[in-house]
């Protein structure tokens, strides 16, 4: 290749570096006003129990529409809040946005919806972390014991020490604990046992090939098996397919949750699925758009 080859390949090179760094601190500085300027909504993804195919739970997911850069998804500004530590405050408006939408979709009782939260680790190492979680359950009404906060495993980069003691008041205050892409991370087996977990989500990635891949096969039975015998709830995300939720039900998996029965939906979109799945309606299980 010539020289000038070379030099164009550089600078393209150079360029489009620059240009992720300039989306990223985009991001950063639009990220700080997104609350107060109403950019983020919640939607919420139905989480079906696999035994009777009922809605039971949903989890709730972050959402930014902004007005120039468009749909921006959490997978890209997440990290980023972690880093300039918005995610407290972000995490914070979540949790409250959600307990509100639930609370008043579902008042308080043994058939109550119920909800799942993503934390991110800056967010549990909080001072005061459970007790403000607390007081907005209090706040809104909503019995925290219908909660579930889902933690990733990157949770143990933090000494185990330290994050034990963390999720075991979390327990006390009456939130249920899961762990979230089971499987990907550091996942060892005293961990399950050791921590005060209630539930584990098999990682999207498994599911996604476990038909097709003896080795993610093998991987998802073990985890099912491996979580009924600790009795933990098992739940599996990024169901897609009919065939890969009947497996699951053959595995003895409790809960699923993917595009299968529902993308995550706006809070509208889920109170209309809740009313026309009602028993007194006469449909018992779930309602799924084909
Ligand atoms: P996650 O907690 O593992 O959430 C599941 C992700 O998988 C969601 O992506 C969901 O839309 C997507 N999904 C669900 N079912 C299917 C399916 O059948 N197929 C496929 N291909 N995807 C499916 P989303 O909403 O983009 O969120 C990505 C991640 O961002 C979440 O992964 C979670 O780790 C994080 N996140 C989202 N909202 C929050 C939040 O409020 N706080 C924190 N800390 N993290 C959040
Ligand atoms: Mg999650
Ligand atoms: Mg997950
Ligand atoms: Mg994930």
């Amino acid at each position: 290749k010539s020289k000038a080859d070379k030099k164009g390949q550089f600078l393209f090179y150079n360029n489009s570096i620059s240009e992720q760094v300039k989306r990223k601190m985009n991001i950063e500085s639009e990220l700080i006003c997104a609350i107060e300027k109403h950019q983020l909504s919640v939607n919420y993804q139905p989480q079906i129990r696999v035994s009777d195919e009922k809605l039971v739970s949903v989890e709730a997911l972050i959402r930014w529409q902004h007005p120039q850069l468009g749909c921006i998804y959490p997978d890209e500004f997440i990290s980023i809040a972690e880093e300039t530590g918005i995610i407290n405050e972000l995490g914070l408006f979540v949790f409250k946005k959600a307990c509100e939408d639930i609370y008043a979709l579902s008042p308080n009782g043994k058939e109550a919806l119920k909800l799942s939260v993503n934390i991110s680790p800056v967010q549990l190492l909080e001072p005061d972390f459970g007790p403000l979680l607390l007081d907005i359950c209090h706040e809104v009404g909503i019995d925290p014991e219908r909660i579930t906060l889902e933690l990733t495993e990157n949770i143990f980069i933090h000494r185990l020490d330290i994050v034990q003691p963390l999720l075991s008041k979390l327990r006390q205050l009456g939130f249920a604990l899961s762990l979230d892409d089971f499987g990907t991370g550091y996942s060892s087996l005293s961990y399950i046992n050791s921590l005060p977990l209630t539930e584990i989500k098999i990682d999207r990635s498994f599911i996604n090939k476990f038909l097709e891949f003896y080795q993610s096969d093998m991987l998802v039975r073990m985890i099912i098996e491996i979580g009924r015998l600790c009795g933990l709830l098992v739940v599996a995300e990024g169901v897609e397919t009919k065939e890969q939720f009947k497996k699951l039900l053959s595995y003895g998996c409790h809960r699923v949750q993917g595009y299968y029965f529902d993308r995550p939906l706006t809070i509208e979109k889920l109170s209309e699925k809740i009313i026309l799945s009602q028993p007194e309606t006469g449909s018992s299980t779930y309602l799924r758009e084909e």
